[in-house]
């Protein structure tokens, strides 16, 4: 795990954005999510009835099944990488295979 600068939030260490914030590791800063990444799908929150931001790819490596992501990974055991989308209401995440 690595802590988020921005809200000290921890975060896995595979993710390049704080789930929390949208502080994006590898750029430095807080990504606006006006812009949606290619590839996204329209999805709203079931919960929140707000659309759901997509956060890019995510791929699984080894050893993760651990902490606050555990239950997702067992989840998907056999799959290697989703797309992910965030509710920012909610903290909602959710895990679309490609
Ligand atoms: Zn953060
Ligand atoms: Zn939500």
């Amino acid at each position: 795990m690595k802590n988020c600068p921005n809200c000290n939030s921890e975060t896995e260490d595979n993710f390049e954005i704080c789930w929390k914030c949208n502080y994006s590791f590898t750029e430095g800063k807080i990504i606006e999510f006006k812009d949606e990444l290619p590839g996204g799908k329209e999805i709203d929150c079931l919960r929140c009835k707000v659309p759901m931001h997509y956060s890019g790819i995510y791929k699984f490596h080894e050893g993760n099944k651990t902490g606050l992501w555990g239950n997702v990974f067992e989840i998907f055991v056999n799959r290697e990488s989703f797309d992910l989308y965030l509710c920012h209401k909610c903290g909602k995440v959710e895990f679309f295979s490609p």
